[in-house]
């Protein structure tokens, strides 16, 4: 399997772990873009990140990451949903050179979206920092939580890959001072993996070089593919919030409107009549 994510927990310590790896699903959401090479790579890095964080929602929904600043990128977007589907985009800025994260983006804000299929979404907000995605989203997890937390992302433009590990709640281990240590224990190990090896080494691989010494159960691995969530309502809610002075002028311009989702490239087209069918079907309860 190229595309899956996989968790790992250590026998004996409250601390668990995930390994994503993309490639099929990667290129899909990167085809037809082209985008420079850097850019592919940071999307490639939030692909990674979303699976591992999403990778922990257990209701019928999605996670959203996305990032705002003033660097050389309006916007990167990536989608995690709870069956492993993935999609993703970046909007480019006029001139787009940059190489790192900290040229993609500059400052500004990574929002991390958290919505259930049914019922309410929630938000966290925290500051691009740290010069790397993995350096923010630790920080997040710093701030807003008690779980301590650590991210490896890589990329390169055929493949992306990352590693997470979090402490879980006192469970097994009660003694602060021995979770600390075990914990330190498993950071250290793991900071010894090599971007390369994120993408090169099969998660089983890489867990038997990083913690032979350590009895760990490995989970079966979860498949990850490119699926875009679009839909003919989805498209057409959208449609409309263009309100309906502005939707009467586009009908009035032309007999047909053609809404593209710019994630999977597919066209949506509406004539007035059909918009209002797919509106009053929209409507009805399931
Ligand atoms: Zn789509």
């Amino acid at each position: 399997m190229s595309d899956y994510s996989q968790r790992f927990l250590f026998d004996d310590t409250d601390i668990r772990g995930e390994i994503v790896q993309l490639e099929a699903s990667y290129q899909g959401v990167v085809a037809d873009h082209q985008y420079p090479s850097a850019v592919a790579r940071l999307l490639g890095e939030f692909l990674s990140a979303s699976v591992l964080l999403g990778s922990t929602i257990k209701f019928d929904g999605r996670l959203v990451l996305q990032a705002r600043g003033d660097g050389e990128l309006n916007v990167v977007v990536a989608e995690c949903r709870h069956d492993g589907s993935i999609r993703g985009i970046a909007r480019l800025g006029e001139t787009v050179d940059g190489q790192d994260f900290a040229a993609l983006l500059g400052e500004g804000t990574l929002v991390m979206t958290v919505e259930p299929a049914v019922g309410k979404s929630y938000q966290s907000l925290v500051p691009l920092t740290g010069g790397s995605l993995a350096a923010c989203l630790e920080y997040y997890f710093q701030q807003s939580e008690q779980l301590m937390t650590k991210i490896w992302l890589s990329a390169d433009n055929h493949r992306a890959g990352g590693l997470l590990l979090q402490q879980l709640p006192r469970q097994l281990v009660m003694d602060p001072e021995a979770r600390v240590r075990q914990w330190e224990h498993a950071v250290i190990l793991a900071d010894t993996t090599r971007p390369e090896e994120l993408l090169d080494l099969a998660a089983e691989t890489l867990l038997q070089r990083l913690y032979a010494a350590e009895p760990i159960r490995v989970q079966s691995p979860s498949p990850v593919v490119f699926s875009c969530s679009c839909s003919v309502t989805r498209t057409a809610n959208a449609l409309v919030l263009l309100g309906k002075d502005e939707v009467d002028s586009l009908f009035t311009e032309m007999p047909e409107v053609v809404m593209g989702c710019e994630f999977c490239g597919k066209d949506y087209r509406f004539t007035r009549a059909s918009l209002a069918e797919v509106l009053l079907a929209g409507e009805v309860p399931h």
